[in-house]
Parts: C-alpha cells; sequence; structure tokens
C-alpha cells in the first residue's frame, strides 16, 4: 500500500489493512514521513483529516522499534486532550492501529471515580490519553509520573485554551522530559497558542492542512 511506502513497520500495515484504509490522507502522507524521524511537528488540523493516525502510526513505529520493559506508573506516549469524548475516540483509534503489537493503550479522564483508574496505572501503560485535569490529579495522587515520556502530544490546543487548560498544561510541559518527541495539534493557529506550542514543540516540521 501507499502507507509501505512511508516506511511504517509490517504489523501497523496489517492493522490499516484491517480498518480498509488504502491511501493516506494529505496530512499522513506530510506529518508521518518526519514523525518517523522524531522531528518535533506543529499541525494545524481539524478533526476528521486523520490526524489522529498521522500521529499514531508513526509514535507506534517509533515506541515497538525500541521496546521498553514496563515501568510502574509511568507511560512511554502521552497524549492530551481537551474532552472526553475525543479522548475516547483517541484510545479507541490507537488501540485498532496498535492491534498486531504488544502495546497497551489506556484512556483517562474526569468525571468517573479516580481510583480505578490509579490501579490500572500501577504496573505503567505505553500508552496513555488523558484530560488534562484527571492527569494532574493521578499526577498529585502519585498514581503516574511523567519522567519515562518520551512522546507528547497536544491535540486541539485550541479548544485547551478555550477550556481554561492553560495552567494546567504548563505544569504538564514542566514535568515532561527534556529530552522527547513533542506533537502540537490546533483547528486554527492564532499568536496565542503559537505561543503555548513554543513551551512544547522544538525545531518543528509545519503541516497545515
Ligand atoms: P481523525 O481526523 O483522526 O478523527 O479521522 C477521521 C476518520 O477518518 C476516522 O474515522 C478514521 O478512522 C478515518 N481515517 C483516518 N485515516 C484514514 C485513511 N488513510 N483512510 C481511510 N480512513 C481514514
Amino acid at each position: 500500500s501507499f502507507f509501505a511506502e512511508l516506511g511504517l513497520a509490517e504489523p501497523i500495515l496489517r492493522a490499516l489493512e484491517t480498518k480498509g484504509y488504502n491511501d493516506p490522507t494529505p496530512i499522513q502522507r506530510q506529518a508521518i514521513p518526519a514523525l518517523l524521524q522524531g522531528r518535533d511537528l506543529l499541525g494545524i488540523a481539524q478533526t476528521g483529516t486523520g490526524k489522529t493516525a498521522a500521529f499514531s502510526l508513526p509514535s507506534l513505529h517509533r515506541l515497538a522499534a525500541n521496546p521498553q520493559p514496563r515501568k510502574p506508573a509511568s507511560c512511554r506516549m502521552l497524549v492530551l486532550s481537551p474532552t472526553r469524548e475525543l479522548a475516547a475516540q483517541i484510545a479507541d483509534n490507537m488501540k485498532g492501529y496498535a492491534r498486531n503489537l504488544n502495546m497497551s493503550v489506556d484512556c483517562v479522564f474526569g468525571g468517573v471515580p479516580v481510583g480505578k483508574q490509579a490501579r490500572r496505572l500501577v504496573p505503567g501503560v505505553d500508552i496513555l490519553v488523558a484530560t488534562p485535569g484527571r492527569l494532574l490529579d493521578l499526577i498529585d495522587q502519585r498514581a503516574l509520573t511523567l519522567g519515562r515520556t518520551e512522546i507528547f502530544v497536544l491535540d486541539e490546543a485550541d479548544q485547551m485554551m478555550d477550556l481554561g487548560f492553560i495552567h494546567a498544561l504548563k505544569r504538564v510541559a514542566n514535568l515532561l522530559p527534556k529530552t522527547r518527541q513533542s506533537l502540537f495539534f490546533s483547528a486554527t493557529m492564532p499568536k496565542a497558542i503559537e505561543d503555548l506550542g513554543k513551551q512544547f514543540i522544538v525545531n518543528p516540521v509545519r503541516v497545515e492542512v
């Protein structure tokens, strides 16, 4: 398939076949090669453009290429999403893309009891999708540390700002390791959002669809 030409590993290509994806969308074509090289990314894209696969597929490829034992109360990849619906959708999609990989995906959000989520994090998880408030609750309860996060995705940055998550995001930024890959997505990129992005990403590839 055309996904193979982008350099994605076989188990991921098989998952895409199962999903019935034939051709990468424009954001996938632009973003995947740069992300496979470990570059940071600034993406201006709306939901519906295929951006979830654009950030998930190369991230899964890189994590699988560098297997690590699971470490308690940690994640290797963190995806922040503004709402529980979006977070759950991302996690669902990622589970599908990871179906042929030995990679765990979990999702945590507010509005439900925190105890069960905290217990699930005890052994550690490969990929964690979270809303910002609940993520910080779990960190404050010492159910999670971010010191082993290799890939960080901030999705829907403009919605994050609208929902008042700016403080939470700055706290998260300070807890992430300096050496990491960061991806920053927003449907719009006014100056305030671009300035926020500069706190997360270094020398990014810019993709606009
Ligand atoms: P997203 O923008 O990531 O929410 O994706 C929008 C929808 O497009 C989702 O239902 C995906 O499953 C689907 N999708 C993403 N990439 C592709 C692709 N390359 N071919 C067909 N469908 C896709």
